[in-house]
């Protein structure tokens, strides 16, 4: 096993992969740029050093900065956590050739599946279905036009190297086609570098299911159920729950396999997870592997009584997975809400700045992976994430009881969070009911905001 880890993120995932080291007992090295300096979790660690100023592509994705905190803190391996270089394939080779491991899949893997067109392809052979869509990128408009009109509209325009939900468009008729793709292709290369894009069927309405996978250096690969991550806004999710509700047994099952099918074609190892759109019709498309731990895994950890980046550490230093399928039950009900430091009455703009005041919720089945507390400075520069408010419960009826509950606890004071929004949502009776696909926030409150 590892001496000393370093972790290669910031904020609640680079306190969670802390947490994780502490309790396997190894030692752990944060990095922080200049606009964390301040934060909280550094003084946890066993060592803090600082890899830039604030500006991510100065210091989170900087790889060379990355790679002499690692040497000189003399770690054996590097957790990336989610976002920054977490499925960079080229970092993960940088780890390799400077022998450090990487906590996560072999960079073939990463690489294979990092791109959504080939990993399309990787799906089809291994006989997972996919969203009908084209056969590869698309080139010219006339190509798309014809392949639109084959499946009819809507489509969506998607680019190959898309995350974050950008670089999507929908066109619901040839001009807004036309001038979708060029629009996509130049938002997919200032974000990724990569202006190529495909089409794919739009579906209406779907259901976003997901499956964790876990798989060791030793072939072994199994799945820990699903999670419905179908709140969403603008693609991007707000609510995760596992089980999801209100799924027919066969199809669970039969997504679950598939996406233990699709890892095993890609050799894949360690954590990951494979998404998922479900039609009205229970129907159930490939959409993406996401090569990393993700967000929303707590819930995953809440179900299956298993801890992911623990796992994720073991699996990293050559050891063997410690369940076979059938160990792996999902048991209870577990739901997060995103707390982002965004204005949810307010088109959800970012709410950057000090905390003033933080009440945070407790009791039983709670918990909170958070990074903030009273007094802390949420900087301007990353993603919003402040907090993961999770509940676990027998039932899912009293998981959403007790996340109403512990919404009415948490009190946040200084900036603007997405708290009031989770608090209407949990009252809301078509989300109590179980009845949510993507587009909810949308028809629901979006309409009536200005957003
Ligand atoms: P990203 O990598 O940017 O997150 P994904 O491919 O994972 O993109 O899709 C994100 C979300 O976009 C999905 O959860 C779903 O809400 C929506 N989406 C993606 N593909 C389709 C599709 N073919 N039809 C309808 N919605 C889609």
């Amino acid at each position: 096993m590892f001496q000393r880890i370093l972790v290669a993120n910031r904020g609640e995932i680079a306190l969670r992969v802390i947490r994780a080291c502490k309790d396997l007992g190894i030692e752990v090295v944060a990095v922080f740029s200049e606009a964390d300096r301040e934060a909280p979790y550094l003084a946890l660690a066993d060592e803090a050093i600082c890899i830039g100023p604030g500006p991510s592509v100065e210091s989170y994705l900087k790889i060379p900065h990355l790679i002499s905190a690692a040497e000189i803190s003399n770690v054996q391996a590097i957790h990336p956590g989610y976002g920054f270089l977490s499925e960079n394939p080229h970092f993960a080779e940088v780890c390799r050739d400077c022998k450090i491991e990487f906590i996560g899949p072999p960079p073939e893997a990463m690489r294979l599946l990092g791109n959504k067109n080939e990993a399309r392809k990787l799906a089809q052979k291994a006989g997972v279905p996919v969203v009908p869509g084209s056969e590869g990128l698309i080139t010219d408009d006339q190509e798309a036009l014809r392949l639109a009109h084959a499946m009819g509209y809507p489509v969506l325009i998607k680019a190959a190297a898309g995350g974050g939900g950008r670089g999507m468009r929908v066109a619901r008729n040839d001009i807004s086609l036309q001038t979708g793709l060029k629009a996509a292709q130049q938002e997919a290369q200032n974000a990724f570098k990569d202006g190529s894009v495909y089409l794919e069927k739009y579906i209406e309405q779907p259901r976003h299911i997901e499956v964790q996978l876990l798989g060791d250096r030793h072939g072994n690969i199994i799945h820990l159920w699903e999670r419905d991550c179908s709140l969403q806004r603008r693609h991007q999710k707000l609510v995760e729950e596992s089980p999801a509700p209100n799924l027919p047994e066969s199809v669970r099952t039969a997504i679950c396999e598939s996406a233990v099918r699709l890892a095993k074609a890609a050799n894949y190892s360690n954590a990951g997870t494979c998404e998922f759109l479900l039609d009205r019709n229970n129907q159930f498309y490939f959409i993406e592997v996401n090569a990393r731990i993700q967000v929303e895994h707590p819930v995953t950890e809440l179900v299956t009584g298993i801890d992911l980046v623990r796992e994720q550490i073991r699996i990293a230093a050559g050891e063997p997975l410690r369940w076979q399928q059938k160990d792996i039950r999902q048991q209870g009900s577990a739901i997060e809400c995103r707390i982002n430091a965004e204005d949810s009455a307010n088109a959800f703009r970012p709410s950057p700045g000090r905390i003033t005041r933080w009440v945070a919720p407790g009791g039983p089945g709670v918990r909170l992976d958070s990074h903030a507390c009273e007094g802390y400075q949420v900087p301007p520069n990353y993603d919003s994430l402040v907090a993961k408010l999770l509940v676990h419960q027998p039932t899912r009826a009293e998981a959403v009881a007790c996340m109403s509950r512990a919404l009415a606890e948490f009190r946040v004071e200084g900036i603007h969070t997405t708290i009031p929004l989770h608090r209407e949502i949990f009252r809301h009776s078509a989300f109590m009911a179980g009845q949510v696909d993507t587009t909810f926030i949308e028809r629901h409150w979006q309409k009536d905001r200005q957003s």
